[in-house]
């Protein structure tokens, strides 16, 4: 997948559509996702233009990559599921149902925050 400025969470970070962030840091943002597919369903967004994992670790720095893995761990602690338990999930690429081709990581629980 080509990085296409015009996704809509380009979008978003750029304050063109409006979201409701509820982490942001250095690294990236994190918001609800639109159509959830569990009682809690959050994405955490990289800041930087990156269209999924594999772009990731192909430009990004070890410190970038630190940053942005702790930021989930830091949006799960936020969403008080850390003891329930939670499930993170990358899709890399179309053939993986990607749909959006900006680098997000879902943050899915059973627990209802
Ligand atoms: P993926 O299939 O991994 O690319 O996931 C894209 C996710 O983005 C889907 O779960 C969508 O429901 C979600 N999504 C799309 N647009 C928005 C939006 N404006 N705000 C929040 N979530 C969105």
């Amino acid at each position: 997948m080509a990085y296409d400025n015009q996704n809509v969470f380009a979008k978003i970070l750029r304050g063109e559509i409006p979201t409701n962030k509820i982490y942001e840091d250095e690294y990236v943002i994190s918001f609800y996702d639109i159509h959830p597919k569990a009682p809690t369903h959050v994405l955490v967004v990289p800041k930087n233009a990156y269209v999924d994992f594999n772009d990731l670790i192909q430009k990004a720095d070890a410190t970038e990559i630190d940053g942005i893995f702790n930021a989930v761990h830091n949006v799960a602690k936020q969403l008080d599921v850390i003891d329930a338990g939670y499930r993170l999930l990358m899709n890399v690429g179309s053939g993986a149902g990607q749909e959006v081709p900006h680098l997000h990581i879902h943050i899915l629980s059973n627990k209802k925050n």
